[in-house]
């Protein structure tokens, strides 16, 4: 049987036996008044109190090295941030529709980032409102509607976008408009193809939805194709499909949501990784620390009769608070030395996670760009069928030794380990210890 995507690492509310009585208490309150959408995560759930750099504690002060959280991505309550925010709160904070320095500045810097075609930079509160705005603005530009996405692709929670958001899982319709295509799979296709095949799936997931008298928009994809199951490599890969989508008239956005913000290491944005200058980019997440900032950055022509037909506003998006978190952000980054940061001690972990998988079968692959890395548990070597059941044993393992990842991926079976781009040498080195210790235990 297939796994349910919507339930991996999620804990059983029925399970409670065991917990302190007081998460018992609140996992019973928070279930009556969150509903049953939400889920927790971990066999045993964690009950968190407090974050500082890499590291997150419970009321007991216990301590858990946080490699799995890309959103505080400088760092767990990082002072510069919260120094940031704090005194622009204090300050003032309205909206866009008032001339303010905070804005225009962090826009600047944002662009600065980025190929000189992106000319243009609009701001949300979350992914999900970025990939929405971007969809609209693809589609009114193009004139078609039209919308390719990886099989297992997560974009977000908005009407239109969940429908093309598959890894939300079977319940949530397929948009009519959307098509599939196989992610890149470093399993059962060699490197040098991947870049062929993905473009070949695109070419034809593009004439199928011609048949059914449908123009493509646009070709969205989460750059490092992280619900997907992680596929960073070789550099390059993505862009024939990209150069596709663009000489069949419609858009390339790139979602940057996680790859973004230096996480690869290697650059700044996971497209750079790949050569590529999209029409759209679409970003979030890491962009304000835990701060809620997100937007999207656009070729000029793109917008420019949406911008004078449709015009845009957006309460929270961009103001002044919002810009004064992701300027903090970006100073971090850069005085930090954080993308090189998450090269070296990205390459410190690929390493060692390959040493410690080392003549066992059932390790299918480890694999990995910056601070994002991946561990594929396999059946066996000769099969590689997914093996969920030992990628649940090492997540919880990890997870009752003070040490918190999750795993992804169509047969959830893919360890996914994100940390904080602030990570050091010392707690790379112990994470090691415990996924080694973790990995023997199975
Ligand atoms: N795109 C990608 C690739 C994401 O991973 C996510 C969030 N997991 C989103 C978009 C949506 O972002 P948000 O949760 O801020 O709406």
């Amino acid at each position: 049987m297939k796994p349910d995507t919507t339930m991996v690492n999620a804990f059983d509310p029925t399970r409670t036996a065991g917990l302190a009585p007081e998460d018992r208490a609140l996992i019973q309150r928070r279930g009556k008044a969150l509903g049953p959408a939400y889920r927790l995560f971990y066999e045993e759930p964690l009950h968190l109190v407090r974050g500082e750099g890499v590291w997150l504690y419970d009321a007991q002060g216990n301590a858990w090295l946080d490699a799995y959280n890309n959103v505080a991505s400088v760092g767990h309550s990082h002072p510069k941030v919260v120094e940031a925010i704090s005194r622009q709160l204090a300050t003032l904070n309205t909206h866009t529709r008032y001339l303010h320095e905070g804005v225009v500045s962090y826009a600047e810097r944002l662009l600065a980032t980025m190929p000189p075609e992106m000319g243009h930079m609009m701001f949300t509160c979350t992914g999900s409102e970025a990939n929405d705005l971007a969809l609209r603005i693809a589609r009114s530009y193009t004139g078609r509607q039209g919308v390719i996405v990886t099989r297992l692709a997560y974009h977000g929670l908005t009407e239109s976008v969940s429908e093309f958001s598959p890894s939300l899982g079977g319940f949530v319709q397929r948009g009519a408009r959307v098509r599939l295509i196989d992610a890149p799979n470093a399993l059962f296709v060699p490197p040098a193809e991947q870049g062929a095949k993905l473009a070949a799936d695109l070419a034809k997931a593009i004439a199928e939805m011609r048949a059914d008298g449908i123009e493509p928009a646009a070709f969205i994809v989460d750059t490092i194709f992280s619900s997907d199951g992680l596929y960073p490599d070789p550099a390059g890969f993505l862009k024939p499909a990209a150069d596709l989508i663009r000489a069949e008239g419609g858009l390339f956005i790139a979602d940057e949501v996680q790859p973004g913000f230096a996480r690869t290491g290697d650059r700044f944005w996971g497209f750079q990784r790949h050569g590529i200058t999209p029409d759209i980019v679409t970003m979030g997440k890491p962009m304000g620390n835990g701060f809620p900032v997100a937007g999207a950055a656009i070729r000029p022509e793109v917008v420019a009769e949406f911008g004078e037909k449709a015009r845009y506003f957006n309460t929270f998006g961009g103001n002044p608070v919002a810009s004064a978190a992701g300027m903090a952000v970006l100073d971090v980054i850069e005085t930090e030395g954080l993308q090189q940061n998450a090269r070296e001690i990205g390459a410190f972990l690929k390493q060692g996670l390959s040493e410690i998988v080392r003549g066992r079968d059932d390790i299918g692959d480890v694999r990995g760009a910056g601070l994002f890395l991946a561990m594929e548990c396999v059946e066996s070597q000769s099969t590689n069928k997914p093996n969920a059941r030992l990628a649940g044993h090492i997540v919880n393992h990890l997870r009752r030794n003070g040490v918190l990842i999750s795993a992804t991926g169509p047969g959830a079976n893919i360890l996914k380990i994100r940390p904080p781009l602030v990570l050091q040498k010392p707690e790379a080195t112990r994470f090691l210890e415990a996924i080694s210790a973790a990995v023997a235990a199975a």
